[in-house]
Order: C-alpha cells, then sequence, then structure tokens
C-alpha cells in the first residue's frame, strides 16, 4: 500500500552495511524503493554538481527566516514545502520564502497521515493547503501515502520525495551524525531532507551552515526543484 515513513520504516545504509536503528528508515533512499515507485520524485538525475535542498512543515516564526538569512549568504536556493495552516499564520514568513526566490510546494493543510486517512479526506487537506500555496509540487506528511492517493495526486502534482533524510527531526540522532549522513549521502541531484520547524532546529542550524560551506567549497550549487 504504501511508501516509506519519514518517521518510521527502514535503515542506515551505510556503505557495506545496513545499520537499522530504533526508528528503522532510511537516510539514504535504496534503489529498489525508487524502482517499485517510479512515478514519484526522489531525485534530479544529473551529472553537475546541483543539489536540492527541501525544507518541510514551516513556516515556523524564528526558525524559517535564520534559514533563508543562511541561504542567503550561501546564494544558495531551496525549495520549502510548507504546511497550509501554517502558511495562514504566517503569511510574512511564507511571503519572505517566495521573494527570496525560493519554491514552495504543498505539504497538506495539516499534515495528515496518508496510511491513516481515506482517501477523500485526504485529498480535501491537500485541496485546502491548494488554496493557500500555489505550486505543481506535493511532498506527502511523513513521507507516508497509499498507492491510490498516488495515482490521483500524480495527475495534478509531481510528487516529490528525496534521495537523502538528514534525520533532524529525530531525537535519537546527535546533530554530528546528522551532519554526517548528508556530507556522506549526498550526490549530483539528490533531494535533500530537512525541517525549518523547532522540533528540527538545534541540528538543523549545526548541521545546515557546514553543509554549505563544504559543499560550495567542492564546488557544488544549491538550486530549487525544477518543475
Ligand atoms: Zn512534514
Amino acid at each position: 500500500m504504501l511508501i516509506l515513513g519519514l518517521c518510521n520504516l527502514a535503515s542506515h545504509n551505510n556503505s557495506s552495511s545496513l545499520l537499522f536503528n530504533h526508528q528503522m528508515y532510511f537516510f539514504k533512499t535504496p534503489y529498489l524503493l525508487k524502482a517499485i515507485y517510479p512515478s514519484l520524485i526522489w531525485n534530479i538525475p544529473t551529472k553537475d554538481k546541483v543539489i536540492y535542498l527541501t525544507f518541510d512543515d514551516g513556516p515556523t516564526p524564528g526558525i524559517t527566516e535564520k534559514v533563508l538569512e543562511l541561504l542567503k549568504q550561501h546564494d544558495a536556493k531551496a525549495t520549502f514545502f510548507c504546511l497550509g495552516k501554517n502558511v495562514v499564520a504566517h503569511p510574512d514568513i511564507f511571503q519572505a520564502i517566495v521573494s527570496s526566490g525560493h519554491h514552495v510546494g504543498n505539504h497538506s493543510q495539516n499534515h495528515l497521515n496518508g496510511w491513516k486517512n481515506a482517501d477523500e479526506d485526504y485529498f480535501a487537506d491537500v485541496k485546502l493547503c491548494s488554496e493557500t500555496i500555489k505550486s505543481s509540487l506535493f511532498r506527502p506528511p511523513y513521507g507516508r501515502i497509499k498507492f491510490s492517493q498516488a495515482r490521483f495526486l500524480k495527475n495534478q502534482y509531481k510528487i516529490i520525495m528525496w534521495e537523502v533524510l538528514s534525520g533532524d527531526f529525530d531525537k535519537f540522532i546527535s546533530k554530528e551524525n546528522c551532519l554526517k549522513n548528508v556530507l556522506k549521502l549526498t550526490s549530483p541531484g539528490s533531494i535533500v531532507v530537512f525541517h525549518d520547524s523547532l522540533k528540527a532546529s538545534e541540528k538543523l542550524f549545526y548541521a545546515l551552515p557546514i553543509i554549505l560551506k563544504e559543499f560550495t567549497k567542492n564546488g557544488f550549487r544549491f538550486e530549487t526543484i525544477p518543475y
């Protein structure tokens, strides 16, 4: 029925070893999963040194503005998968994202879990979000979406998954490991997930400046998802 979850299911794919952590999710999406769900977008195939940073669950006051500032310092562009309810609460921050030249995507109005909600309720929540966030991009909350939901939504949206999970939402991993995940697993065309949320902020603000600096130094640039 489904996919992998942002907050469950999977493993730490660490070169030859497959280390499962307590919550069991993949830091790097395995080839097999991409092959099973070819209609979803996991990365942007390219040989160019381009990375697609994404930030989920905002806008969040005090967090999103700092992310925007960091991106600006490195001339980096990114894609923000915002929650409709947060955009309604903080329209000025949402506007700042858009006017800074970043891309925005629909992450639903209320962060519904696709596995636990009937299709019609799920679709209604996505539609409600689309009234405030005009975008052709959708990312399912928790990465959990049923086949039936993906089949329907892909007619209206590019469904954007990811290749690299920073794990910034995970209280059981250290900020150093969060950074290491991204430095080690990101390659040209990778879509990388962070969260501009309070919960993720400690790891986010430890890892993001170093990631921006290191990859820039190595000739990479950061762009919006090109759809
Ligand atoms: Zn989310």
